[in-house]
């Protein structure tokens, strides 16, 4: 079947299905979709903020039409919501409402973010590492890339195909290295979510935690979204964190938008794990010699100012970066070489701080 064939089929799988407000799906002005897009099927629906129970379940329902329709294994449904006007409430992080859904996420121990202020830090080499850390610690590991707009886990565990949909239609988590992995980009093409808006990041991220059934985990690390805005402080707040990892290269500029992130997770009570300073010393890959390209210890001494704990320095090198690039993450690739040792220690440091935690009960999911 051609691409028009399978729009046309999935289309007719909607047909019948009728909005809250009474106007069939197909003929509203609300819905984008159905779009076809590497393969993926999606389709969105507007609505404003206070519908979003009331439309629930005909989101459900057309997501399972598009995925019983020909190619639509692993179709999305999103519901957007234009941001209301008021600015957010200054005490948001204390305001945790009982969850609005079913605690899907009881069977992982912590969730923890791997988050930055901006973009290019190495945030997602970092996730990738630690979580490959851990599991050499012997700890059932989920990885979940929520970087909507750049999403890089693909890549870096070297993930081809679909998620698989299981007998209860959630889909499976896919498996790298003995990560249960999942990614935004394994869902929709980069082309169709560069142009969603904050709300509908939300909501996407919030359906990806639900929609995949993660099993047993120890523990699931969310690679963030880089930045501080709503989509950020929505996933902080909605996956009940057991705390975030901050990653920052030693830069000055770099350090405000760190400090900006801790001062997010901060706001919704969200304990702060540790601060790793990546790309912190180039090692020239001839002579070994080491050069702070970027100056160096700016992420320690930031640490210690903001009493944040520091878990490490990761070098910039050319190995982590042909690794990663090539869907061999060092720490698989070469785990008792020095990159290995440094992460799987920090892995080991954040997990007895986790572990200490009395925060390590069951995580539910709350609504967005
Ligand atoms: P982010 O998730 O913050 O956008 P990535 O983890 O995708 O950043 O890293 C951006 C690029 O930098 C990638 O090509 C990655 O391989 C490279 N990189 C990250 N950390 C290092 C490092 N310590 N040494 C060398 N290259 C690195």
């Amino acid at each position: 079947m051609d691409d028009a064939d399978l729009l046309a089929a999935a289309r007719e799988a909607l047909d019948g299905l009728i909005l809250p407000d009474g106007i069939p799906l197909l003929e509203a002005k609300t819905v984008s979709g159905p779009v076809l897009s590497g393969g993926r099927m999606s389709l969105a629906i507007s609505i404003k903020e206070a519908e979003a129970a009331a439309y629930s379940d005909i989101r459900a329902k057309a997501e399972a039409a598009l995925r019983a329709a020909p190619g639509g294994d692993g179709a999305i449904v999103v519901l957007t919501a234009e941001k209301a006007a008021a600015p957010a409430p200054p005490n948001l992080g204390k305001a945790k409402t009982p969850a609005a859904k079913p605690p899907v996420l009881s069977g992982v121990r912590h969730v923890i973010a791997v988050a930055s202020g901006k973009g290019g830090v190495g945030k997602s080499t970092t996730s990738v590492n630690l979580a490959l850390g851990l599991r050499a610690l012997g700890l059932k590991v989920g990885i979940l890339d929520a970087d909507i707009h750049g999403p890089s886990l693909p890549t870096l565990l070297a993930l081809h195909g679909r998620p698989r949909l299981g007998k209860d239609r959630r889909l499976r988590p896919m498996q790298a290295y003995g990560l249960e992995a999942m990614s935004m980009g394994l869902m929709v093409d980069e082309e169709t979510a560069m142009v969603w808006r904050g709300p509908m990041v939300m909501s996407a991220i919030t359906q990806m935690l639900s929609d995949v059934d993660w099993g047993e985990l120890d523990i699931l690390v969310i690679d963030m979204p880089p930045g501080t805005g709503d989509a950020q402080l929505a996933i902080a707040q909605g996956t009940d964190l057991a705390g975030a990892v901050i990653v920052s290269t030693p830069q000055d500029l770099a350090l405000i938008d760190a400090r900006r992130g801790i001062a997010m997770f901060r706001k919704v009570d969200v304990p702060i794990l540790g601060v790793v300073e990546n790309m912190a010393h180039f090692v020239c890959p001839d002579c070994g010699s080491q050069h702070a390209l970027f100056g160096s210890g700016g992420a320690e001494a930031e640490a210690a100012r903001l009493n944040v704990p520091y878990l490490g320095a990761i070098p910039l090198t050319m190995d982590l970066r042909t690794a990663s690039d090539s869907g061999q993450p060092i720490v698989a690739r070469d785990p008792d070489g020095p990159l290995g040792m440094v992460y799987t220690d920090m892995a080991r440091t954040l997990w007895s701080t986790l572990d200490a935690a009395p925060h390590s009960q069951q995580k539910t999911l709350q609504g967005v």
